[in-house]
């Protein structure tokens, strides 16, 4: 087929044709957006003509959502290897999951997260509270900077480790497992930014040493508006509610406020039901195309770092180390090009979406590309297909080679001429 997946896998998967426009749009945007798999929309097709409200009704429909919704929750728990006592919380988004955890902590503790994180893992936490990692050359310098940074802390407070599980930048998987057993040498918690792990990596919290792990529906080909919190009970239903409000309340009196535990905690008002059922519908699929996926993924990613890498002045970057396992994403930049301008001659003259910018992670830039400077990146993911990557490395070769064929000229910091 077309995707480069052997036909019967392709259409049980349900590779998504959103994109199949007027031109057949090379969609090298995964790692912002994936477009919503055939069997996702198959599932909030199959509940939506009949959904009513969450835990807040007694008709059918309100029953059969609630239901539904509350398998939604145990299929996510599954995709991630929950443990007994793991509660799955839906939020809007990764952004999301991280603030409540950051909601949840408690109040002395201590959190340390590298500078190369994106901005909604660096940023949420309390800044006297956050030792600011500095960000590795290699997996070596990683694990130095925690050992040392946890070896430095008080040993009575509190910790939490803020790790990535694949940088939106670089690609890179992150040695989580590695980080998080030292990170337990020292008592510290640990929660992983699944993002950009979770679409292209089968995930076991238990396997990772990981006590949480947050996601978005929007990034493993669900739609935008859900995602998840998944992990240890004890510090969420410590804390106050996220979002105050019905959902949370178990009783109000005039003696007081008594708060649900579990997951309705922090699930204050009406929740995304169809946004939860979305993600589980995503969950079951990706987990069980898993091999198929990652041989897919593979094969694509090997081939662009390849032909891009071989064209000169293209400069692919690296935070870890070009050796690290790597989820398909490929930023670059072109010598004496500005980066939105290959962006967008890429789009016009060629049909293909990629991002150029500094990504949600400007301090890791300011390392791997360069003071404020910015790059463009290519993230491939089930809507790729082998043509699409051959397209790419075309393109960014006759850019490099015969310039761009239109009609306009972009300096550097004046714009377009
Ligand atoms: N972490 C990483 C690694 C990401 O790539 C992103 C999205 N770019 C986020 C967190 C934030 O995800 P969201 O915008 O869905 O909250």
């Amino acid at each position: 087929t077309a995707t480069g997946l052997p036909r019967t896998v392709a259409h049980e998967i349900g590779v998504p044709t959103v994109h199949r426009t007027v031109v057949d749009i090379a969609n090298f945007d995964h790692g912002a957006t994936t477009p919503a798999l055939v069997a996702v929309k198959e599932a909030v097709d199959k509940v939506s003509p009949t959904y009513g409200s969450v835990h807040r009704g007694a008709g059918f429909a309100s029953r059969i959502t609630t239901a539904w919704f509350e398998e939604a929750r145990a299929e996510v728990g599954r995709f991630v290897g929950a443990r007994p006592g793991d509660e799955v919380i839906f939020t809007r988004n990764t952004t999301d999951a991280l603030r409540l955890l950051a909601h949840a902590l408690p109040q002395d503790a201590q959190v340390f997260a590298w500078q190369s994180a994106h901005h909604a893992a660096l940023l949420p936490w309390p800044a006297e509270h956050t030792t600011a990692l500095r960000v590795p050359g290699s997996v070596q310098e990683a694990a130095d900077l925690l050992r040392t940074a946890l070896t430095a802390a008080d040993p009575q407070a509190p910790k939490l480790v803020v790790l990535t599980g694949a940088c939106n930048v670089t690609g890179e998987v992150w040695p989580v497992r590695e980080l998080a057993f030292i990170a337990a040498q020292f008592g510290a918690r640990v929660v992983v930014d699944g993002a950009q792990l979770v679409p292209h990596r089968a995930v076991d919290l238990d396997d990772l040493g990981a006590d949480w792990i947050a996601f978005s529906g929007h990034k493993m080909y669900a739609p935008y508006g859900a995602g998840a919190l998944v992990g240890r009970a004890d510090w969420l239903d410590a804390a106050e509610p996220y979002l105050p409000a019905g959902g949370a309340t178990h009783t109000v009196s005039g003696d007081g406020i008594q708060w649900h535990t579990g997951p309705a905690r922090h699930e204050g008002g009406t929740p995304n039901a169809l946004g939860a059922i979305a993600i589980a519908a995503a969950c079951v699929t990706l987990a069980r195309h898993r091999e198929t996926v990652d041989r897919h993924e593979e094969a694509l990613a090997t081939r662009l770092r390849d032909g891009l890498g071989q064209i000169p002045g293209v400069r692919i970057v690296a935070a870890l180390g070009a050796d690290r396992p790597n989820v398909g994403v490929v930023t670059f930049t072109v010598d004496g090009w500005d980066s939105s301008l290959v962006s967008q001659v890429l789009s016009d003259e060629d049909g293909i979406a990629v991002r150029d910018g500094r990504f949600c992670a400007h301090l890791l830039c300011d390392t791997v590309v360069g003071q404020s400077a910015a790059a463009v990146r290519a993230s491939l993911g089930l809507a790729t297909t082998p043509d699409h990557v051959e397209r790419l490395i075309a393109g960014v070769r006759r850019l490099v080679t015969s310039g761009s064929a239109l009609p306009y000229r972009h300096v550097p910091g004046q714009g377009w001429e």
